[in-house]
């Protein structure tokens, strides 16, 4: 599982912070979540190549997490795209694109999907054999879902000098792999877990941006493997927090550590505080696995 930064910054883009763009790369599948102003160029920079990108998730309809969308879809149709595209987000964001596709009579030469959320408790909003997507509903001035990515359960792990000394038939591995009880070349039925290890626990991902503190959230990411969460303000702006529906540092890290996460990622900060490391300084007294996202940065998690 790996998470590339486009960018992490609130508001207005600046010649050194770009609004909200990430790329998830979960179960072969690279995921687009909210689309800044500046995303293309990122993902170009990135060397993310445009045609993996088959679904894009957009929390909210605040400008600086969508406002790269429309040049993005305008570039995959210069570039004679026939891939389809999934576009998920709030209800409203099929009627602002179609209409500058319209006006533009730029219409698309490949299949564009809109999925729009309005749901306000979590919801299933994509699933293959390999992961899945659900929303969660999160707390802003609109509204607004966060997306939680979870790995399936892999295959058992084949224990290769166990078969062979249980002498069972390469035709059998397939069937081994999926749990099930095999014969050897005897026809003695060989129970599974003498032939396997368990699958590697399957990994998962929490975008939470742009949200209020919202304790509540704790229940539906438990034990997530990485949860990105917004720290626009340090605790002593909190009372712009309650304004502008976004949250500090050490709420972040509170909730990172009601739900047990293993990783917090930081991000969608104010322009206003100039150094960085100041929101990591404030999470890490409450909870000490912090990592700061900054544009262009990836991290693999194993
Ligand atoms: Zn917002």
């Amino acid at each position: 599982m790996e998470v590339a930064i486009l960018g992490c910054y609130a508001a207005t883009p600046t010649t050194s912070h770009r609004p909200t763009s990430q790329v998830l790369s979960i179960g072969n599948h690279l995921f687009l979540i909210d689309c800044g102003e500046g995303t293309q160029t990122q993902l170009r920079r990135q060397k993310i190549k445009f045609s993996r990108i088959k679904h894009i998730f957009i929390s909210h309809l605040h400008g600086d997490h969508f406002y790269g969308l429309i040049g993005l879809i305008a570039t995959f149709g210069l570039l004679d795209r026939k891939t389809p595209l999934h576009i998920y987000g709030p209800k409203g964001i099929k009627e602002i694109i179609t209409l500058q596709l319209k006006l533009s009579k730029s219409w698309t030469g490949f299949p564009l999907y809109f999925h729009e959320l309005e749901q306000k408790t979590p919801e299933i909003i994509f699933q293959d054999d390999k992961v899945s997507v659900e929303t969660i509903p999160l707390d802003h001035r609109v509204y607004t879902n966060g997306f939680l990515f979870k790995e399936a359960l892999g295959d058992r792990k084949l224990l290769i000098d166990k078969v062979d000394e249980y002498q069972i038939d390469v035709a059998y591995y397939k069937s081994i792999k999926k749990g099930k009880d095999v014969p050897d070349n005897n026809g003695n039925l060989i129970a599974n877990k003498l032939l396997t290890a368990p699958p590697p626990p399957p990994k998962s991902y929490a975008f939470c941006s742009d949200t209020a503190f919202k304790p509540t959230l704790a229940e539906q990411l438990k034990n997530v493997s990485v949860l990105y969460h917004e720290a626009t303000f340090l605790e002593r702006h909190k009372h712009l927090c309650e304004k502008t529906k976004h949250a500090t540092a050490k709420q972040a890290a509170t909730l990172a550590k009601m739900a047990a996460v293993k990783k917090l990622i930081l991000g969608h900060y104010s322009t206003r505080y100039g150094n960085i490391e100041v929101f990591k300084q404030e999470a890490q007294q409450v909870f000490p696995e912090v990592l700061l996202a900054e544009d262009g940065k990836k991290f693999k998690f194993d």
